[in-house]
Formats: C-alpha cells, sequence, structure tokens
C-alpha cells in the first residue's frame, strides 16, 4: 500500500510522460476516518469500480467513482462491491453523505441497499446524532429505490432493534430525483451538473419511454472539473458538459470483443444476437468515439473505465488507449480499481 502523496506524484509523472497507467496497481490511500475530516482542501478522484456490469468480475469492480473534495467524499455511481472497495480506498460508508448516480442499470445501482444497510449500522455505533441524512441524487425512480431500499433494510433492522436499541433508520436516507439537465446539487465545495445522454434507445411502446433517463454527470470543485460520461453513445449534449474539464471519466468498449463475449456467454436466441449488437454500437462509446468526444469537448485528460468486455484475466489494455489517441492528443490513463488521480 503506497502513501496517499506518492501514489499522487506517480500518476502525475505517469501523466506527463503519456504513458498508460496499466503496469502497476496503485491504491488509493488508507486514511482514518479521522483522517478525513482533517485532510486540507483537495480533489482527489478515487475509481473505486471499472469493470462494466452487469456480471460481477474478479478483477474489475462494478461502477463508481469517489470524489473527496476538501476531505468530503461524494460518490458517483453504487455497483455491485462499492461498500468493500471504499474501505480499500480508506472510507467507511457512513463516511458518504452524497451519492449521486448516473442512471438505473443494476451495475450502476446494485448496492444502493447495501450502502444504506452498513450506513445505518455505522452511524449507530458513532452515535452522533447531528449527522445527516444520506442523500442519494439521480434520474427518476432514484427516490423510489432508496424507498425499497429502506423496506429491505427494514426487516434486518426489526432483527437488530429488538435486541439492542439502535436508532432507527427512518429519515436517515432521502432519494431525490432529478429530469432536466443544469445543475442539480450545490454545496459550498462543488456544483454538479446534469446532460441527459444517449445510452437508451428504446422502442417507442416500451414501458421505459418517457419515465427513465440516464445522464452524465459534470462536477466543478476548487480548481479542478471532472466529467463523468456515465453510459453513453455519442452525445452532443455530453460534448457540451465536458467542454474543457480537467479530466473526462470515460466509459469503453471494444464492440467485437463484447459481442464475441455476448455470444460464448450468453445463449441468446438468434434473433436476439442483432438488438444486443445495436445496443451495444450505439448506446456505448467505442475507443475511437471516446478521443472523437475528447477532442471535440478539449478536455485535459481523459480516464478510461467501464471495460467492456472487461473479462477477467486482460492485463494489456492498450488498444483501448491506442483508439482513443487517435483522435485525442492529450494524457490516456487506463482506469484500474482504487487508482487515484
Ligand atoms: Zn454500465
Ligand atoms: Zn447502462
Amino acid at each position: 500500500m503506497f502513501a496517499g502523496r506518492i501514489s499522487r506524484i506517480a500518476h502525475l509523472v505517469s501523466c506527463l510522460i503519456g504513458l498508460i497507467a496499466m503496469s502497476a496497481t496503485v491504491s488509493a490511500q488508507q486514511v482514518s476516518s479521522a483522517a478525513v475530516a482533517q485532510a486540507p482542501a483537495s480533489t482527489r478522484l478515487i475509481l473505486l469500480g471499472t469493470g462494466a456490469g452487469p456480471v460481477p468480475r474478479k478483477d474489475r469492480s462494478q461502477p463508481a467513482n469517489l470524489l473527496v473534495v476538501g476531505g468530503r467524499p461524494y460518490l458517483i455511481d453504487a455497483g455491485n462491491g462499492v461498500a468493500r472497495q471504499l474501505a480499500h480506498a480508506g472510507f467507511a460508508t457512513a463516511d458518504v453523505r452524497n451519492v449521486f448516480i448516473t442512471h438505473h442499470h443494476i451495475d450502476h445501482n446494485a448496492d444502493i441497499g447495501a450502502l444504506m444497510s452498513f450506513t445505518w449500522i455505522e452511524d449507530n455505533k458513532r452515535n452522533r446524532p447531528d449527522t445527516p441524512p444520506v442523500r442519494f441524487y439521480g434520474p427518476p425512480a432514484t427516490a423510489e429505490l432508496v424507498a425499497a431500499a429502506q423496506s429491505f433494510l427494514g426487516v434486518s433492522e426489526r432483527i437488530f432493534r429488538s435486541g439492542v436499541p439502535m436508532r432507527p433508520s427512518a429519515q436517515r436516507f432521502e432519494g431525490h430525483d432529478f429530469s432536466v439537465d443544469g445543475v442539480v446539487y450545490r454545496d459550498d465545495q462543488i456544483v454538479v451538473t446534469a446532460a441527459e445522454n444517449t445510452h437508451y434507445h428504446h422502442a417507442p411502446d416500451s414501458p421505459s419511454v418517457g419515465k427513465d433517463k440516464s445522464y452524465s454527470l459534470r462536477f466543478d470543485t476548487p480548481g479542478r472539473s471532472i466529467v463523468f460520461s456515465g453510459d453513453t453513445g455519442p452525445s452532443e449534449a455530453l460534448e457540451r458538459l465536458a467542454a474543457d474539464a480537467d479530466v473526462l471519466v470515460c466509459e469503453v468498449l471494444d464492440l467485437e470483443a463484447t459481442m464475441k463475449e455476448v455470444e460464448a456467454t450468453m445463449k441468446l436466441p438468434p434473433a436476439m444476437v442483432p438488438a444486443v449488437r445495436r445496443h451495444m454500437a450505439e448506446q456505448h462509446l467505442t475507443p475511437e468515439q471516446v478521443g472523437q468526444l475528447a477532442q471535440k469537448a478539449r478536455v485535459k485528460m481523459v480516464v478510461l473505465t467501464h471495460f467492456s468486455p472487461g473479462v477477467d484475466g486482460q492485463t494489456d489494455v492498450s488498444h483501448y488507449v491506442d483508439g482513443v489517441r487517435k483522435h485525442f492528443k492529450g494524457p490516456v490513463i487506463a482506469g484500474r480499481d482504487l487508482l487515484e488521480l
């Protein structure tokens, strides 16, 4: 486990010489909750999960990212494994009081209930009734999912509280839906701006149309702007959102490798294969499309994440980086779980 300062210097050097940050796993700084509160004002980006979903894998956790601004952590997406990844990064789930969900595919929201459950336990351990509730911000149905997770937690809570007089979880968790582009959150440190992207192309008669939306999110912090693409196809709204950003944390997909993996592992009826290919081709980004996006938006750095297919045992991801570099001349980093930038 490297010290945080060393890891940050290592990444800076890596960026400057334009190398792919894949030769060594650089773990996030291990910090105690007390240290979090005392950290100086700065913006740390920690990749918690860099795999595409929805199938859990050994080598990459499901999508999640952490921004730590002035010592305060903000979570972006809550894919499966996020609570454990937070522990690896030196945070308790209860340190996180603001969570942002880009969209409600299961790989991005599966652990909302786990986060709430462990935070309820941790809040009771800390016994600080003045701690604010945990607020989840996301597309339509975020409040519905938080309410459902509260119901899920309720069974365990009933059992715990039968033996120990713990504080109830009621009013400790809030879900806030947003459905319009623009500023969706603001506090004394950050401004979060959302732009609906092109991840959902549903048939006009599907039950999702008019209900579900997928967003890219931009975080402007003191001295740093970081954009999370979420899942998306090519999107002019994302290009505008990412304009001149310091960092674009962007999904990436190898279409042919993904389809090969789909066909090898999913026993789909042959008629469904073209529909899956269309989803992959139109609603995600190839390395070349990431490069075009980054070049048009004039971002200063690209960090690749949400690797698809992201199979276990893949140590060489240079072709993803090479594809981006065909169009974007700035630094391109191949993300890994717990990489800090
Ligand atoms: Zn995804
Ligand atoms: Zn998705």
